[in-house]
């Protein structure tokens, strides 16, 4: 991909002065419903209209989407709103369908990402269009295969393009329904600067309460917008009603998000510290994570020495530990005194849970 700023043009063309924000329900319900979102978000920062028509659905035997009709109703809403809208296609058929009724943007789905035929196949059917398309993440955390899936749509001569953040799938249960793995989207930005980066908080969090956190982490990472699932009655909608949120609520999140201007000295370096700082935050969540898991797993040893009646401190053990950790932290740059702090903290923590085992 030897032109990404042509990628970006699309966007850059819009002179936004706000991130782009694409919003609308998960699905289409009706014409009432689907009419209904848009005039509410017809005079708001929201500069194109979401909805699904075909619904990738995890089980069968939900909902899965209203079919082709829906498209009649989306184009209702430019010609009623002025909005530009936007869904998701996954074969030759739904694109050809998009394509008739004048969809503006197509997005490819995180479950049609992971197919290079499927995502083979959307790329033949779209070769040469003006249309904007954005690629999903694939459901699991494949740095190349997501830029595959882009390589496949610029190859079929696509230029409007763009990728969407939505986290990836875990069998762990965590806060978030698809863990965003910010390491792996500040990667794809290094790589491609130029291609635009939007973020789908409300796929990541699966809950509406955690959508603005996570829409300013993605700002203050340089994301050129969000996606955001928006439904008048969020709890009765017929997909992912758990995370959608109302279109007033969208307006105040807007409101509140810190944006930031890039015009001025001032605005540049403030925004490439948020930047910096929304990176350590990330690996500062990684770091107490992976701590956890650590006096989880000393936990366990404590469990096994409780029942074999042997004593906590095991000092071998610990000058191994140590001597090979004060190696690797000066291969990566990190002091002899610091290393030895740090797993001096980190031992004493886990001598804590494992005395609290053994006297329980
Ligand atoms: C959606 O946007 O409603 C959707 C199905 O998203 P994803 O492909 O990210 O699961
Ligand atoms: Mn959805």
């Amino acid at each position: 991909m030897e032109n990404t700023k042509e990628m970006r043009s699309w966007l850059d063309d819009m002179g936004l002065d706000h991130p782009l924000v694409i919003a609308g329900p998960c699905s289409a319900e009706t014409e009432e419903q689907v009419m209904r979102i848009a005039n509410d978000l017809k005079d708001t920062d929201v500069n194109y209209y979401r909805a699904g028509i075909w619904k990738p659905r995890t089980r069968p035997g939900n909902f899965e989407g209203v079919g082709a009709l829906g498209l009649k109703w989306l184009q209702k809403v430019k010609a009623e709103t002025g909005m530009k809208t936007a869904t998701e296609v996954a074969n030759r058929a739904h694109v050809e369908l998009a394509l008739e009724h004048d969809i503006d943007l197509l997005w490819i789905g995180a479950r049609s990402t992971v197919s290079p035929f499927i995502v083979q196949e959307i790329a033949d059917a779209l070769e040469g269009t003006d249309k904007v398309v954005l690629i999903k993440n694939p459901v699991n955390p494949d740095l190349s295969l997501w830029l595959g899936a882009v390589e496949r749509l610029y190859s079929a001569n696509i230029k409007k393009l763009g990728v969407i953040h939505r986290g990836f799938s875990t069998y762990e249960k965590t806060k978030y329904r698809n863990i965003p793995e910010w390491q792996l989207a500040i990667d794809l930005q290094t790589r491609f600067p130029d291609l635009p980066i939007i973020n789908d908080p409300s796929h990541i969090t699966g809950k509406r309460d955690m959508i603005f956190d996570v829409s300013q982490t993605a700002l203050d990472l340089n994301f050129d917008g969000l996606m955001i699932e928006t439904h008048y009655d969020p709890d009765n909608a017929w997909s992912d009603a758990a995370q959608q949120v109302t279109p007033e609520r969208l307006v105040q999140i807007m409101q509140d998000l810190r944006i930031r201007k890039e015009s001025d000295a001032e605005a540049e370096y403030n925004s490439k510290l948020s930047n910096l700082r929304a990176q350590i935050d990330v690996i500062d969540n990684q770091l107490i994570d992976t701590l956890g898991k650590r006096m989880k797993i000393s936990d366990g040893i404590g469990q096994l020495k409780k029942q074999k009646n042997v004593a906590v401190l095991q000092s071998n053990r610990w000058n191994q530990i140590l001597g090979a950790m004060i190696l690797e932290g000066e291969a990566n740059g990190l002091s002899e005194e610091f290393v030895l702090r740090m797993f001096k903290a980190i031992h004493q923590e886990s001598i804590n849970h494992q005395e609290k085992i053994i006297k329980a």
